[in-house]
């Protein structure tokens, strides 16, 4: 049996992290989508709810599982017993830092290694921050998430006031 991670933060899953999930559930015998409990950054969704939201949204895919991890993605590897971290390459600029990621996880364990999907061209805009920004502003993010991650944003942003000021960037 050959296991793969897919490690990321998925503050929310986007249309982007399913379409790598799906691929990857075709090339594995399982995935195990691995939600960052990470301190520093400060989600929108927490750890529990992101995990719930991947859950949901992969319910079809019946080799893939979702499950949360602190640390290094290579610890989290060997405590699946996977030898592949998989990760998502969008355009030149995730190039430079998914590199030397994957080289300083290869120094870290020689029995771990990274695989590179290359996005799918429909969601090669994608991300997580620009979706809640988006959303935050008010606009109709389901060209870019499931339905099920609109409604939990939604949710979210419900109560917020926008401060004076506030401005979106697009
Ligand atoms: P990070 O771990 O940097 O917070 P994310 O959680 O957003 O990143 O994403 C996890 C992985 O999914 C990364 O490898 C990222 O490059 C990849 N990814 C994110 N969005 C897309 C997309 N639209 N298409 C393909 N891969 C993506």
């Amino acid at each position: 049996m050959v296991r793969a991670i897919y490690p990321g933060s998925f503050d929310p899953a986007t249309f982007g992290h399913l379409d790598i999930i799906r691929r990857a559930s075709a090339l594995f015998d399982e995935v195990v989508v691995g939600v960052l409990n990470n301190s520093v950054k400060s989600p929108l969704f927490s750890v529990e709810e992101r995990v719930n939201i991947l859950e949901n949204i992969t319910a079809d895919i019946p080799n893939v599982k979702i499950t949360s991890f602190g640390g290094l993605s290579v610890n989290f590897a060997r405590s699946c017993g996977a030898k592949v971290i998989i990760r998502g390459l969008r355009a030149i600029t995730d190039f430079e830092y998914e590199l030397q990621m994957a080289q300083t996880n290869r120094v870290l364990a020689t029995d771990v290694d990274t695989m590179f999907l290359t996005t799918s061209l429909q969601y090669a805009y994608l991300s997580s921050t620009t979706v809640k920004e988006a959303a935050y502003f008010g606009a109709d993010i389901s060209k870019f998430v499931p339905e099920y991650v609109v409604r939990c944003v939604e949710k979210k942003y419900a109560g917020r006031v926008k401060q004076e000021g506030e401005n979106s960037t697009f």
